[in-house]
């Protein structure tokens, strides 16, 4: 027998980024430790972290490739299965040509294995890369690109507790991202003011020194009007507005329309409580918004997020400590892989597809006489090609779109008819049951790497154990297929990988595993070995080609999906704190699902009487699209005429809408009208 040895790790849910250790014996992690000085949790896990260890040695683990005979799984050899890979798609590109292919990259994936990925796409010939930051924060990329110049978080998750105003919108962090929780009660004990908006009053909203509890789809309203009162009020920080912005008098003269009292219709919220949240924000010395998918998924997502940064512009409130913007990010390389170009329209370090100075340096760089130059498709729009046979084979990586996109008939009927689907993950998915062949891939423990956390800090893991039978890393399994379409990605080794990535993506030049480390890694920029990494954005000047942070004028729309008769409420869905994303790791966890196994609906106790529901009686939930049925949960923490369902249980985005934001091409997933009825399924 041999020693136990204590090895750190980063968290393999969300992106805060959590430290940990595990126990490793004999190969098995036994034990999950508390790693009290990591910098973003200090020692903290929620529910789901606590639990990372169920899913290295749990018995659904994909341990071998398989291929579809018949209906039947049968297990191959690797060689049969990347030969197939290779082979399928290279036929199925020649036929039709490589956009007829669609690669789902992951952001559970380190970023060496979303470098290698994204890098095999387009050498392959296709900009049809994208993965689940489409669902989650691509509006985020877009707006504070546009305002800012670079669409990510600004500040550390720390820095919360030197803010003397937080303005919290669309976020339950207390429930979701909970470390983030205790940086906000360290403010708090200072005296800082808490205000959170939301349709729910969820356990953030109960926090709050001031909640807005406001209509799903208003938050347009809510934020311009905000901005109206720091305007009239003279809140405005003038200096910095000329010094450091563009866009200002545009700015002011769109939002005048915007008086509290003429929007109150629309949010719900009385005049006085948006005043007084605009008063907070403006006269804190140091204020953060906080911002997640509240606010991000929904039509008018990158129009949300540019609101956002118009009040953080406005007031100054920028590139110093305590006073940010913080999107708090999904998955927990979420970021990164937007980082290593894992989406259809940039390539590494976010180099537009379209240009052709910065598409030449890259192809340069991989040795390629040329890359494509047409902007791909999105996730949701490869399902609608797949749907329309402009799609013919994918390719999806760690990702479960069966449950993760909306409208999820049309995305099986769009993978019921590919030529060709091979899903490489860790469990059979609902969607790795589609498909003709399964590659088994390896967990976060099992292989190394780096992940990028919501607040840009890197951290390189070590591989602690090694994956089950013929599971194998993905990194491996990408380059074996690249070999075997005559690819050259030299992508065999995640250390030669992360060298690739320092002369490819400016801000990773300096990110190495030492700089890296587990304990707390580095934040990018990281320009050269020799740089200290940068945890505050923007503090001389904004990353925008004149330096300049711009104001961006957005107006009021409505959501695509209004109420009618048939269809008289409005479903809003979204996350619980024991479960993630699609489910597809929790709902294997059998210390989550002992206390949550499926979901609820929560429902206000008038619409419920209206409708003739009981407290925990079964009841179908209706759209256009879909229903399901759960149970209903009677509670006044919702406003009348919304019910709301988590989004990890399959059926829940059945329901849900596939209309897009024009720009992020994000779903409206928190705006769809429904119905509740009495009793389960007929
Ligand atoms: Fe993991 Fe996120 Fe929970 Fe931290 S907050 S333990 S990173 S799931």
């Amino acid at each position: 027998m041999g020693d136990t040895e204590l090895k750190p790790t980063v968290c393999p849910y969300c992106g805060v980024g959590c430290g940990f250790y595990v126990s490793v014996k004999d190969n098995r992690a036994v034990a999950l430790e508390y790693m009290t000085d990591h910098p973003v949790c200090e020692g903290r896990l929620c529910a789901k972290g606590n639990a990372a260890l169920e899913i290295l040695n749990h018995p659904d683990r994909l341990k071998h490739p398989m291929k579809k005979v018949n209906g039947h799984w049968e297990q191959v050899s690797w060689d049969e299965a990347l030969d197939a890979v290779a082979g399928k798609l290279q036929s199925i590109s020649k036929a039709q040509s490589p956009d007829a292919i669609g690669f789902l990259a992951s952001a559970k994936c380190t970023n060496e294995e979303n470098y290698l990925f994204q890098k095999l796409a387009r050498l392959f010939g296709t900009n049809n890369v994208d993965h689940c930051a489409r669902l989650c924060h691509s509006p985020t990329v877009v707006g504070l690109a546009r305002a800012f110049g670079s669409g990510a978080m600004t500040n550390p998750l720390s820095d919360l507790a030197l803010s003397d105003s937080i303005f919290i919108i669309g976020s339950n962090l207390a429930d979701n991202h909970t470390p983030a929780l205790h940086w906000i009660l360290a403010a708090k004990d200072r005296g800082a003011r808490i205000v959170v908006a939301d349709p729910r009053l969820t356990t953030t909203g109960w926090m709050a020194d001031e909640f807005l509890q406001l209509r799903p789809g208003s938050d347009i309203a809510l934020l311009n009007a905000m901005a109206q009162v720091i305007i009239t009020e003279g809140l405005a920080d003038k200096d910095f507005i000329n010094k450091r912005t563009n866009g200002f008098a545009d700015l002011a003269a769109s939002v005048m329309n915007y008086a509290p009292d003429r929007v109150a219709e629309q949010t719900g919220l009385r005049a006085g409580q948006i005043i007084k949240a605009a008063r907070t924000y403006a006269k804190a010395k140091a204020a953060s918004i906080v911002y997640c998918m509240g606010i991000t998924q929904h039509t008018v997502g990158s129009d949300n997020v540019a609101a956002c940064a118009n009040l953080a512009l406005l007031t100054g409130n920028i590139g110093r400590p305590g006073a940010g913007v913080m999107p708090l990010r999904g998955q927990n390389n979420v970021q990164g892989a937007c980082d290593m170009g894992a989406l259809p329209g940039v390539l590494p370090g976010y180099a537009a597809v379209i240009e052709t100075e910065t598409r030449t340096q890259i192809a340069d760089a991989w040795e390629a006489a040329n890359l494509p130059a047409e902007q791909g498709l999105t996730v949701v729009e490869m399902m609608k090609a797949a749907r329309d046979d402009r799609i013919k084979a994918m390719w999806i990586m760690g990702e479960d779109p069966v449950n993760s996109d909306p409208n999820a008939r049309e995305v099986k009927e769009g993978l019921s008819n590919l030529d060709f689907l091979v899903v490489q993950d860790i469990f059979l998915t609902d969607t790795a049951q589609m498909a003709d062949l399964v590659l088994p891939a390896a967990v976060w423990a099992e292989k190394c790497g780096t992940f990028t956390n919501t607040e840009r800090r890197v951290q390189w893991c070590d591989q602690i154990t090694q994956p089950p039978d013929a599971a194998r890393a993905d990194l491996w399994i990408i380059n074996e297929v690249g070999n075997r379409m005559d690819l050259q990605l030299d992508g065999g080794d995640a250390q030669k990988v992360l060298s690739e990535i320092n002369t490819v993506v400016p801000a990773y030049a300096g990110i190495n595993p030492q700089k890296a480390t587990t304990r707390g890694g580095v934040h990018w920029p990281c320009l050269a070995e020799d740089h200290p990494g940068t945890p505050i954005l923007h503090t001389e000047s904004f990353a925008t080609a004149n330096g300049r942070g711009q104001f961006l004028p957005v107006g009021f729309k409505p959501p695509v999906e209004e109420i009618s008769d048939d269809y008289p409420l409005l479903l809003t869905t979204g996350r619980l704190a024991l479960h993630y994303n699609s489910g597809s790791m929790t709902r294997r966890t059998a210390s989550i699902m002992e206390r949550v196994s499926s979901p609820r609906v929560e429902i206000h106790p008038d619409d419920a009487a209206q409708f003739d529901i009981e407290n925990g009686a079964p009841t179908r939930v209706i759209t256009i699209r879909g229903e399901i049925t759960a149970e209903a949960y009677l509670t006044s923490t919702m406003e009348p005429g919304v019910v709301f369902l988590p989004f990890h249980f399959p059926g829940v985005n059945e329901l849900t809408i596939d209309a897009l934001d024009s720009e992020a091409k994000i779903p409206e997933f928190k705006v769809s009208a429904c119905r509740v009825e009495k009793g389960g399924a007929e």
